[in-house]
């Protein structure tokens, strides 16, 4: 039986680690937090899950909170109108060609430890540095260190042509809460724009306390959305959230009119910078360790591409490990998955970074059109789920022309599926 331990458990450690359970292997899981702690401490993402993703957890069996979750059906586009407070410059929305859904990782992470304990796995609770990184490539056939933004992954290089950044390019902040309004005609993730200042989306997620909804706010460094460093209870999270909304986005302050905090710990803020790293960590003993998730790929929130991408890679590891059967799990293996997993993330990467620099004019007059356009909305929607397929007409403008032309020709009522109120 070929042994496999998984150091950081969450989303893109623990389904790899319940999946290899599965298939026979003997997995060892080595985390930092029990589940308790995880379930009692703060929430750790916004973590909105599109199709592709959900449907990797439900093959694997994972998708224990799918009835209780509110479906998030759509994706709308909101920028404030540059000089008419109140007003909007662009606003639309298109329904997603399947539903998204967001389950607080305070649930899932929790149950899927102990999932590990049940179906025969260790699992034990330990901050893993490179000494304990040492003993289990000794132990084991093969290491995977999953562990999110911890300092360990700090460990595997830095891949300097692969991050376009080296510093946080949003100050970011989560509002989990209770009693916002929901849009009349479908639930979605409604993006707002706001040039110069930052990004705000919120949408439907299960929370511990049943179904609420996600405050996200990207604030543009040093910016008047850059503004969390002082706050120091939940109740001053809350209002400077609402304040927010008041001053930038007053249709966002009209839904949050009720709103309140799903509990103490609904709330989160911090910065980042995003990073590409070098998949293999060579210990110095010479044996190897491969980077997982977050690790080794981690984005800015802004697209909500973290939790998916984990998931996605997780998948691909899970498929390159069972396909290596015997043979040594290589660095040159190690290498080739990551790559695999690569050739889709660069793509989400690429597109996910255009949307932290001011947008080009093709983006903006892309996004624009999508308001006289259902066909061109529900593609930019729907490439949440595959961003691949933004390319090339997200960063080529003479494509971008043609895709919008291309997509302004197709019956424009046929789907019916974005409210065209530019
Ligand atoms: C504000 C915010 C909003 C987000 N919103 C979304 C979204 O809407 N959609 C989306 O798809 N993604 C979103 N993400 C990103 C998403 O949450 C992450 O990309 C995803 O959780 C990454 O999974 P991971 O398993 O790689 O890392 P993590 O989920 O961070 O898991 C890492 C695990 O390793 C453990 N660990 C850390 N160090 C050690 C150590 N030394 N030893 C042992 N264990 C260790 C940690 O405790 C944790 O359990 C968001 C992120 C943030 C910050």
């Amino acid at each position: 039986m070929r042994s496999i331990a998984i150091v950081g458990g969450g989303q893109a450690g623990l389904p790899l680690a319940l999946a290899l359970l599965d298939k026979g292997y003997r997995v060892t899981v080595v985390t930092n937090r029990t589940p308790d702690q995880v379930r009692s401490g703060k929430v750790l993402s916004s973590q909105c899950m599109f199709d592709a993703a959900l449907q990797i957890e439900r093959d694997l069996g994972l998708d224990g909170w799918a009835a209780q979750c509110p479906p998030v059906q759509g994706i709308g586009l909101t920028v404030p109108h540059p000089e008419q407070r109140g007003a909007k410059a662009i606003d639309w929305a298109s329904r997603l060609s399947a539903p998204a859904q967001a389950v607080d990782q305070r649930l899932k992470m929790p149950e899927w430890l102990q999932q590990v304990e049940q179906r025969g796995g260790t699992v034990r609770i330990e901050d893993a540095g490179i000494a304990e990184l040492e003993a289990l490539t000794d132990s084991h056939d093969l290491v995977v260190l999953a562990a999110g933004k911890g300092d360990v992954v700090k460990q595997f290089t830095r891949d300097p042509v692969r991050s376009a950044f080296d510093k946080p390019q949003r100050a970011l902040a989560l509002t989990y809460v209770h009693g916002l309004q929901e849009h009349a005609d479908y639930s979605r993730v409604a993006f707002n724009l706001i040039p110069g200042v930052g990004e705000y989306f919120v949408f439907p997620a299960l929370t511990l306390s049943g179904p609420c909804h996600i405050m996200v706010f990207e604030g543009v460094p040093g910016g008047p959305m850059d503004c969390w460093r002082d706050i120091t209870t939940p109740q001053q999270h809350l209002a400077q959230s609402l304040s927010i909304l008041e001053t930038f986005l007053p249709w966002e302050a009209e839904r949050a009119r009720r709103v309140e905090l799903t509990d103490a710990n609904g709330i989160l803020a911090g910065s980042f910078a995003p990073t590409i790293r070098r998949p293999v960590l060579r210990l110095p003993s010479g044996r190897r360790v491969l980077g997982l998730g977050d690790a080794v790929a981690v984005n800015d929130p802004i697209t909500g591409q973290g939790s998916n991408n984990a998931t996605k890679a997780c998948k691909i590891y899970l498929d390159a490990i069972l396909a290596r059967g015997e043979a040594e799990f290589s660095e040159d293996w190690m290498t080739q998955t990551f790559e695999t997993f690569w050739q889709y993330a660069r793509h989400v990467v690429s597109w996910t970074n255009t949307l932290l620099l001011p947008p080009p004019p093709h983006i903006l007059n892309l996004l624009g059109a999508a308001g006289q356009c259902a066909p061109l909305a529900r593609a930019i929607a729907d490439g949440f789920d595959h961003p691949p397929s933004y390319f090339p007409w997200w960063t080529d403008p003479a494509a971008c022309e043609q895709f919008i032309a291309r997509k302004m020709a197709e019956p424009q009522h046929a789907d019916n599926a974005s409210t065209l109120t530019v």
